[in-house]
């Protein structure tokens, strides 16, 4: 993007609306404030801009209907802000349309990486289908969606076609929560909901991929939310 990239930043707090602003104003981005969400609402119709960073707990609206009426209105790329120990509440902004989440509270790198990750992902997905990419690469495991396989270094790993489908979903939006019911439903279908299939399935492939599968590099547990694929290494 040639334009400074425009945060929303939907904070009531003025501390933390603060220090958001302060590590943002830091890498360029052109940063604006709303405090409540009727601010929020009008500020992303006026100011268009291109990712909105949403703390949920505001002070005239319930965070979860500014999120909702955002997502019906808005497409851009929404980062939910969120207290530690919420998990349904996480669950919840994911499925009304959250592209992410952080937590409370979080370092400027993670923040950041977030933010980067999210503005990617949803340029990727402005993308058409055809011009997805072809191959992704994380440390040391290569998968090729032509070829449909997955090497951990120079070797091959050998995939059930379920296995192979959640792996390739997690690494089309490599760097993004994706919560369990999402994954059961983009694997199984819309009436799945045993997440101890997930589960296994997820035992097996870390068996086959994780150097450390109680350690996990690649595919890391959100406790309560889901999984993630690390986009890149820490
Ligand atoms: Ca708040």
């Amino acid at each position: 993007m040639s334009h400074p990239v425009t945060v929303l930043v939907v904070e009531d707090e003025r501390a933390i609306g603060n220090l958001l602003g302060a590590i943002l104003d830091a890498q360029k981005y052109r940063v604006l404030f709303a405090t409540n969400g009727a601010e929020a609402l009008s500020m992303a119709a006026s100011h268009t801009p291109d990712i909105i960073l949403l703390d949920l707990g505001l002070p005239d609206m319930d965070g979860m209907d500014v999120l909702i009426q955002l997502r019906k209105w808005f497409d851009l790329p929404i980062l939910v802000v969120s207290a530690r120990q919420k998990e349904q509440e996480k669950v919840e902004a994911l499925d009304a349309g959250a592209n992410d989440y952080i937590t409370k509270p979080f370092g400027n790198q993670e923040l950041l990486a977030r933010i980067r990750t999210s503005l990617r992902q949803y340029a990727r997905m402005q993308n058409s289908r055809s011009q997805l990419d072809s191959e992704f690469s994380v440390g040391d495991l290569h998968l090729s969606y032509a070829r449909r396989q997955l090497h951990i270094g120079d070797e091959l790993v050998h995939l059930t076609p379920i296995e192979y489908r959640i792996v390739v979903l997690l690494a089309r939006n490599a760097g993004m929560v994706l919560t369990h019911d999402h994954i059961l439903k983009e694997i199984w279908g819309p009436f799945a909901s045993d997440s101890q299939l997930l589960r296994v399935n997820m035992a097996n492939i870390r068996r086959k991929i994780e150097p450390n599968p109680a350690d996990p590099r690649y595919i890391l547990t959100e406790v309560g939310v889901g999984y993630r694929m690390i986009d890149t290494e820490r």
